[in-house]
């Protein structure tokens, strides 16, 4: 018998070429009761590892490989729950110690820290087995006493693997020999890097993508053959020069591993409390006296609906919990940061009054079970102005301790673009054709996007190749690898105890920031809960927005008084006049808004939630549209369900309305029916979902509900699947979506800004909103070496650029501008150059947007200007500078191709007028042309492409939004036509399409039949 007590996930970074779930599969299916997981420096998998494992009726060993100094290996399997705490204090130590991907432990740390832990000698790469491996037999000795020492000959194991190397059988030889001379005892392992033998090809690419070589260069950083698969006891037992007792060990060995991944003991750090009260207490009094400011006497309702949630949070001993979070936003309120509370903890009374939800449950009707049930522990998730995200988190850190809070992580994964780039290049294909394929690719996930390459003429040529059948299967294997750890966008674990007991931590990738090596799957399966402090560039885009009306009107604007009612603000949502608003701005979202015409917030609140993936692919959305046109009536599966869906005109559209379905109709309770909910998320949903169709009809029988009836209802909610928003997290987003448009209806130049300030967010490239800006009457200012700012700013009711969009430019080099500007304004381009002492490049950039041109008006002058000075030294006297050579101007034409070719759009002009001559001879009508056509009609249209989509639910059809000068128009493509046209609808920037125009419900689209490169 053979239990791997050695083995390697992906998770072994650019290294292990297996997947958990595969790993735990074969060793099952080699009738091994247990399984060692020893990833180098990590327990990434840990979580993942023992609730797969524990599934599939398999041990999970903990462990891991750690790099001593010296590069020295060594192999730690973890015992008891302080073994646990060790390993995981050692790791964050390597990881600490070392830089980013690099660990380094010193042999005194390992011997700190050796209680509860097991050791091997490690593989060729081991202290002991190395030195061996050189001949250098008394060091090897010596070394490996070394080790006894610490662990003694109970816990400190000689390893030996046999990998078919001409000098294994030597090594495993005389490594046992030294092991009886010493008194300890060997072990067999096969330091597993994959499940099967034929993994070996993809653990190849792996090591030559972290080496940053090719294949064919690859000799000294692969491994030599292919003997490091997961390997059954009669494989190792046929390995002839491996003791068979080192071999039977492994199970002693195993048997001694009896940890169990388990924080139930894990708590949130003590609340401070005022003297004598219990956290309950003071989350009681907190809640009342909030309750009554907000509500003034408290109602029956209002004291049965506390209760009910204090009776949950009591359950769960959550009331520290909350205390934390209430904490956190006094912290934000008090310092002037917008930050509030999303998803489904927007559900709760207990959260609204405490200030962390801004949507008040009882109002909007929002059902609680889905944050608060029997089962499982809410996550309470916060979003936060970005610009100000880092001072929440840093009090959080200082509040705790740094020991006792810390970042949960992201493994940043292969998909389709990056498998296909990375995979290429190892095998040594052409870079240009690898860029057309990468940017080619419609598809994000690695695994689909070759048979997506398929359909593409320019790669047919390809297909029979052996070589492209490796890269295929390359490409399809590696999907979903993790690749690297970056930083999870606000997860944060507290803990009473130091994090890093828990889970290891180490460097984040630039910032010089910590994570912890679990994401948020894995803090999940861990059983831990998290804060999440979310940035929210809409949050920051509302606060500068509104810093800017006040420096103009002179008095700070209310968001939280702002009438939620006002019809000019709806009249504008549903024109779809909606670039920049917050959640509808999508085209999707603008096919949408003249049918629904929301009319209210809890409007807004269904039209955020209906056009997303789930509703979507429920089919719930056509219903719905057609019911609120009145053009279908209202209906329901069953009358009791109309309480529930009434609000959304009898279809699905909420999470929370799944769970009150299934209460209602299934007798469900609360807990059951957010399990169910559950069920429908992952990744077999369907299958998962199936389980509860029994529980759902036997349910429903007892409500006097017929079988066929409860099977119809049953699919509705299946149809649904988990992506849907729940409405409290829809209620929240409708509140910033008002305020967002209220800001663009009656601040347009502050919200532009603000918005052109916090990019990159939302839908659009700069290049839109600016344009956007234009059609709303804003009037866009240069960039002016005298008068912008870093950021953007409103010169009386106009929007000057910052010096944020002149390319190449960052933050340091504007601050020297401002700076030496403290002096004076700047009279020329070479008193320019010697106050602000700036590269070439940047100042060339400046003078190609027009920055100067308050001083001098012609660009090109300009820059021949500034060569002369260049070559003189800016000291130089006047002496090239004097001798005016004679330049044409620049013609607008040039002016605009500089400014996009370096800002990425132009303030003075839109890129199309350049072609409008061109277009209109070509018989080519502008977009308002095609707004004013009627349907039916054919007509062509150029412009610039500024989005293209190919939702997964649209059946291969395409979406392409088509920018002029004088708006956007709604391009469809039906899948012939892009398949015919995909390489130029993807990879040319300016585009002419024939197509005719359709019209409906006041949404126009143009169906394209031809598409040509402009
Ligand atoms: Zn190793
Ligand atoms: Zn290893």
């Amino acid at each position: 018998m053979y239990i791997e007590l050695h083995c390697h996930s992906h998770f072994s970074l650019l290294d292990g070429a297996s997947t958990v779930e595969q790993l735990v599969e074969a060793a099952h299916n080699a009738g091994m009761g247990g399984l060692a997981l020893t990833d180098h420096n990590g327990l990434y998998a840990a979580p993942q590892f023992f609730r797969t494992a524990k599934e599939a009726g398999l041990k999970p060993i903990v462990g891991a490989e750690l790099t001593l100094e010296g590069s020295f290996h060594v192999t730690l399997l973890v015992t008891n729950s302080t073994g646990y705490t060790n390993l995981s204090r050692l790791i964050t130590r390597a990881q600490l110690a070392g830089s980013k991907g690099d660990p380094k432990l010193t042999f005194s740390d390992l011997a700190e820290r050796n209680e509860g832990l097991i050791c091997l000698s490690g593989c060729s790469k081991g202290e002991t087995p190395s030195l061996m491996l050189q001949g250098r037999k008394d060091e090897a000795l010596k070394a490996a006493q070394k080790y006894r020492s610490v662990f003694g000959s109970d816990r400190f194991y000689i390893e030996l693997q046999h990998h078919l190397h001409p000098e294994d059988s030597r090594l495993c030889r005389q490594l046992a020999e030294m092991a009886r001379a010493l008194g300890v005892r060997t072990v067999a392992t096969n330091n597993v890097h994959y499940v099967a033998r034929e993994d070996h090809r993809l653990q190849d690419i792996l090591v030559c993508i972290r080496n940053r070589v090719t294949l064919d260069n690859s000799a000294g950083f692969r491994k030599p053959n292919s003997e490091y698969y997961l390997k059954s006891a009669d494989a190792m037992h046929a390995l002839a020069h491996l003791p068979q007792d080192a071999i039977s060990r492994t199970l002693a060995i195993a048997e001694q591993c009896d940890y169990d991944l388990d924080f139930s003991s894990y708590r949130f750090p003590d609340f401070p409390l005022p003297e004598g009260a219990t956290a309950e207490e003071y989350l009681r009094r907190l809640c009342l006296e909030k309750a009554r400011q907000r509500f003034g006497e408290l109602n029956n309702t209002l004291m049965e609906r506390l209760d009910y949630e204090f009776d949950l949070i009591r359950g769960k001993g959550l009331f520290g919990y909350f205390l934390i979070v209430w904490d956190i936003m006094e912290f934000a309120r008090k310092n002037g940061i917008l930050a509030q509370g999303r998803g489904s903890a927007a559900s709760s009374l207990v959260a609204y009054v405490l200030g962390i939800t801004p949507v008040d449950p009882i109002r909007h009707k929002l059902f609680v079970g889905r944050f608060l049930n029997e089962f499982g522990v809410p996550d309470i998730d916060i979003d936060i102005s970005t610009n100000r995200r880092e001072e929440v988190i840093q009090y959080v850190y200082e509040k705790y301790g740094r020991e006792h809070a810390a970042m949960v992580c992201t493994y940043v994964t292969f998909r389709a673009r990056n498998a296909v780039r990375e995979v290429g290049k190892v095998l040594g294909l052409p870079p240009p054709v690898l860029d057309r394929m990468a940017k080619s690719l419609s598809s994000y996930s690695a695994a689909h996007a070759i048979d997506d390459l398929k359909e593409i003429a320019e790669f047919r040529g390809y297909l029979g190749s052996d070589a492209w059948g490796h890269f295929v299967g390359m490409c399809r294997k590696i999907a979903d690898f993790p690749r690297h750890l970056s930083i999870h966008v606000g997860g944060m674990i507290i803990a009473s105890r130091p994090v890093s007991e828990i889970v290891p931590l180490e460097w984040a990738r630039a910032e010089g920031r910590v994570v912890c090596q679990w994401d948020k799957d894995g803090v999940d399966d861990a059983g831990l809960i998290k804060v999440d402090l979310l940035g929210l560039r809409m949050l920051s885009l509302i606060s500068d927005a509104a810093e800017f009306i006040e420096e103009q009107q002179g008095t700070p604007l209310d968001l939280e008084t702002l009438p939620m009612d006002d019809p000019a603000v709806y009249e504008m949502v549903a024109k779809a006049d909606t670039i920049g608003v917050f959640q509808v701005e999508s085209r999707a979202q603008m096919q949408s808004l003249p049918r629904v015409k929301p009319r209210t917030l809890e409007d807004l609140g269904v039209e955020v939630a209906i056009i997303r993936p789930g509703p979507l692919q429920g089919n719930m959305v056509h219903p719905y549209m057609k019911r609120r046109q009145g053009i279908e009536p209202v209906q329901y599966l069953h009358p009791l369900l109309e309480p529930v869906l009434e609000e959304s005109l009898g279809v699905i559209l909420f999470q929370e309305q799944i769970l009150q379905v299934a209460i209602l109709i299934a007798g469900f309770t609360a807990g059951e029916a957010n399990k169910l909910r559950k069920a429908m998320g992952r990744k077999n949903g369907f299958v998962e979902l199936q389980k509860w169709r029994g529980r759902f009809t036997a349910g429903a029988q007892v409500k006097g509900i017929g079988e066929t009836t409860a099977n119809k209802i049953f699919d509705l909610i299946g149809g649904f699947a988990e992506f849907g928003f729940c409405k409290s997290h829809a209620m929240s987003f409708a509140l910033l979506c008002y305020r967002s448009a209220f800001l663009k209806h009656y601040y347009p130049e502050a919200f532009y800004c603000a918005l052109l300030n916090n990019q990159p967010m939302g839908f659009y490239q700069p290049e839109v909103i600016i344009n956007d800006a234009k059609r709303h009457n804003v009037t866009i200012l240069p960039v002016d070496i005298n008068k912008s700012l870093w950021q953007c700013g409103v010169e009386d009711k106009r929007i000057r650029l910052g010096f944020r969009y002149v390319k190449e430019m960052g933050e340091d080099r504007a601050g020297k501008i401002i700076a030496a500007r403290l002096r004076g304004a700047f009279a020329s381009l070479r008193e320019f150059c010697i106050r602000t002492r700036l590269d070439k490049e940047s100042i060339q950039n400046l003078v190609a947007v027009g920055a100067f041109d308050g001083i001098e008006r012609s660009r090109r002058h300009l820059l021949w200007e500034l060569g002369a000075l260049q070559i003189a030294g800016v000291h130089g006297i006047d002496l090239c500078v004097s001798e005016k050579v004679a330049l044409d101007d620049m013609t607008v034409k040039e002016e605009t191709m500089v400014d996009y070719s370096i800002q990425g759009f132009s303030a003075r002009r839109h890129l199309i007028d350049e072609y409008r001559e061109r277009l209109r001879s070509m018989g080519a009508v502008g977009s308002s042309q095609i707004e004013r056509s009627v349907s039916g009609k054919s007509v062509r249209i150029g412009g610039l492409t500024v989005c293209l989509q190919m939702p997964p639910t649209a059946k291969g059809f395409a979406f392409l939004t088509l920018e002029d000068e004088e708006g956007l128009t709604n391009v469809v493509l039906r899948s012939d036509v892009y398949s015919e046209y995909r390489q130029i609808v993807r990879l040319e920037p300016l585009i002419v399409v024939d197509g005719t125009v359709q019209k409906e419900d006041g949404v126009t689209n143009l169906i394209a039949k031809r598409i040509t490169s402009l």
